[in-house]
Parts: structure tokens; sequence; C-alpha cells
């Protein structure tokens, strides 16, 4: 029996909310403080069950730890944005509270998604007494978790990894972004990059792309090579995996909007002087995009994110696909939200309930791949993320080099 601070009331926060709340035997207290704590409020009436609520600027670690201080939780899930992530480490060393969250940092003025700043942190959360856990959101988060339990149920060794995120549904705009536009953007627009031969092969954005055959009837979709940060600490703990990409699925209405919107320098991120005043392109892009938290109620369709992994077990070469499909209506009826703030919540809320059951133990900073698989494997099936695997004839044709 635990308190928990969920720190961010946006669309992923809403769902951790909800998910918390449904298990009283694991967190005892549930807080959830925002910038704007009028979002919490809102979040907090739909819950039939007390959720405390406050105001917290978490780029301010004495406010923070003064938070926590205060609250006095076990454990803080950081569903903020990728530039608080710092902040909030460093108030949880200084409040003595465990961490978690599920996107790693990101400096404002560069769109760089490494976990070198994170996993500085390692001698200090060690010798404090207390876990980080990194990247425990879907994708990074369950793809890892699937890595490993590929690894340890079906490989004696992989030599391929191709994690494949598809977003199938449609929400009924123009444009807009499923998760917040800001991080979005950035991510696409970057350089592609993949893993081979222990070492990264740049490419240039969404510029690799093919077509994949995705299941139960959801069929083909066109989808783009980009880098994710997942790639990064699988390569550091899987290093035996000689290639590995990552796709994402993007429509044709999509890409032609980015396209327009970057060809006319709204996506930039470097601040520009408007009226004697500066602002950065890109965020004011988000402040006039559709909120992703209110996108739940007109989604509709599924989203299918998996792996595909090549390797050998018993001597015998193997071919196997392990992936989630999750509904957005049905998101929407449980937790008033789309798939895709759903698919990372609900394993943000997993893995804060392996740390406090004691499934989970360790001192120092985590990657999700780094403890036993099964736990967590049998608490999606019971969550509502439910995974399914098959042994493949030979690789799909869409990942044959
Ligand atoms: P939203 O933009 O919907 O929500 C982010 C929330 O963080 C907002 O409510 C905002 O506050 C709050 N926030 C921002 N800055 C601060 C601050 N300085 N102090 C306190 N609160 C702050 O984003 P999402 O819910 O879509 O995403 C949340 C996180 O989940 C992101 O880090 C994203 O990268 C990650 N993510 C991870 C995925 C995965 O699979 N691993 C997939 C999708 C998202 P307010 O509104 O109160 O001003």
């Amino acid at each position: 029996m635990s308190k928990v601070l969920i720190i961010g009331a946006g669309g992923v926060g809403r769902v951790v909310a909800h998910k918390c709340a449904m298990q009283p035997n694991v967190f005892s207290g549930i807080c959830l403080a925002s910038r704007t704590q009028s979002k919490c409020d809102a979040i907090a009436s739909e819950i039939d069950r007390e959720v405390y609520t406050a105001a917290v600027d978490a780029d301010n670690v004495a406010e923070t730890t003064a938070l926590l201080n205060d609250y006095q939780p076990e454990l803080v899930i950081n569903v903020a944005l990728p530039y608080q992530d710092l902040t909030i480490m460093d108030a949880c060393l200084e409040a003595g509270v465990h961490y978690l969250d599920t996107a790693n940092y990101e400096p404002r003025d560069e769109a760089k998604f490494e976990y070198h700043w994170q996993w500085a942190y390692q001698d200090r959360f060690e010798k404090a007494g207390f876990m980080a856990l990194l990247g425990c959101g879907f994708d990074p988060g369950v793809t890892n978790i699937f890595t490993a339990h590929a690894k340890k149920h079906h490989f004696d060794r992989i030599d391929t990894l191709d994690i494949i995120d598809c977003n199938a549904g449609d929400h009924g705009k123009h444009f807009a972004t499923n998760f917040n536009p800001e991080i979005n953007i950035r991510e696409v627009t970057a350089n592609g990059r993949y893993w081979q031969n222990g070492q990264w092969v740049e490419t240039e954005p969404l510029s690799i792309h093919r077509k994949f055959d995705f299941p139960e009837g959801i069929g083909p979709k066109d989808m783009y090579l980009m880098y994710h940060e997942e790639m990064e600490s699988l390569s550091k703990h899987l290093p035996e995996i000689q290639r590995m990409r990552f796709w994402m699925t993007f429509s044709e209405q999509y890409l032609t909007h980015l396209k327009v919107l970057e060809n006319v320098g709204m996506t930039r991120i470097d601040p520009v002087n408007y009226q004697g005043q500066e602002i950065v392109p890109l965020q004011f892009l988000k402040a006039v995009l559709p909120d992703p938290g209110s996108l739940g109620e007109t989604t509709k369709g599924r989203t299918c994110i998996g792996c595909v992994l090549d390797g050998v077990q018993n001597k015998q070469r193997k071919h196997y696909y392990i992936y989630n499909i999750c509904d957005h209506e049905q998101c929407f009826e449980e937790v008033k939200s789309q798939a895709i703030s759903y698919t990372t919540g609900v394993p943000a809320m997993i893995g804060a309930m392996m740390m406090l059951t004691g499934k989970w133990t360790g001192t120092g900073v985590f990657n999700v791949e780094q403890f036993n698989s099964d736990p967590f494997m049998d608490a999606l099936n019971q969550h509502g993320l439910p995974w399914k695997e098959a042994i493949l004839d030979g690789k799909p044709e869409a990942l044959v080099d």
C-alpha cells in the first residue's frame, strides 16, 4: 500500500490516474499535480475515488521537492513533458522518492533523444537507495519488454529487431497529433537512425518507407523508418542484436500537412522575433492544433504496436512477431481517452505496480528490459493491453533488406 504522485495532467496523466485508482490495494493514495490545477481537478472529478490535486511547476526543483515533502509519496510517475525529467529526478533525490517516466529527457533547444543525461544519475540514485525507472510507456516501454520476453522465451540469440508502431485510427480532423504536438513533431521531423553492427546509420527524415501488412484485419499500411529512443537502451542491454530499426505508420494526409508546415517554417524550434516578442514557431503551432486529450471522443479504429524478431533457438532460425492491438473507442469508454494515451498510461501504471509490490527492485537508474519480463507481461493481459505472439514462416516481405 503506497501513495503515488502523478505529475502531468495531460492525455497520459488522465489514463495513469484512472488506472491507478482502479488498484486501491497497490495505490493507497493518489495525488495528481500539474502546472494547471484545474486540469487535475477535471480528471479527479471523473474518478470514483479520492484523488488529491496540486499545482506544481516541475521545471522548478525546489517547488517540486516541497510538494513531495508535503504529500510524501513512495513514487513519482512523471508524465509531464520530457523537458521536466531531470528537474523531477533532482526533486526525487532531494525528497527521497522513487521515480518513473515514459520518455527520455530532451533539452528544449535541440531535438535529441538520448538517455545519457538520465543514465548519469546512476550513482546518485544508487547511493541514495532509490530506483529511477526510465521509459515505461508503450514505445519505449512495452516494446523493450516484448524484446526481453522474446529473448527469455523464444531465442538463444536475437539477430534483428524491427519495432513497428501503427496507428490505424482516424480522429476525423484534418491534422492533429496523437500526443503532445510539440514532442511528436520534433520526433517525426528529426533524422532517422537505425542500429547496425554496433553503430548508428543516419538517414534523412522519413526517407525510407515500406508497406507492412498488419494483422487482424488492419491490413497494409505505409510505415516509415525513424529513430526511437528504445533502440539506445536495447543496443546497450542486448548488444547481440545486429540490426534494430523502428518504423511508424503515417497517412498521406498527415505527411502532406507536415511537409507544408515544415516548408513554411512552422516546425522550427528556434525562437523568431514577432512584433517585438520572441516566439518559437512549433510552440505557437501547438497552441492552434487540437489538444490530443480532446481527440478521444472522435477517434475510431485501432493501434497495433509490436516487434518482429529474427534469430536462433536450438540451432534453428526463428521468425517471431509479438504485438498488442488496442481499440480507440474502447479506451474512451473505459477512461475517456484515445488509445495512444491509453497504451502509454497503462504500462506506466504497471511499472509503478512492479516497483511498489517489490516485483522489480534495485537501486539506481534502470530501463525496463533489465527486469524480469514475466510479471509485467501477465499484468498487460490483466489491465487492458493483451498481447499476441506468432511464429512466422519467414521474415515479412516489408522487412527484408
Ligand atoms: P500532454 O501535453 O497532453 O500533457 C503534458 C502535461 O504536462 C500537461 O498537462 C502539462 O501541464 C504538464 N506540464 C508541462 N510542463 C509542466 C511543468 N513545467 N510542470 C508541471 N506540469 C507540466 O502530453 P501527453 O500526456 O500526450 O504526454 C505525456 C508524456 O508522455 C510526454 O513526455 C510524452 O513524450 C510521453 N509519451 C510517451 C509515449 C510512450 O509510449 N513511451 C507515447 C506518448 C507520449 P498543464 O497542461 O497543466 O499546463
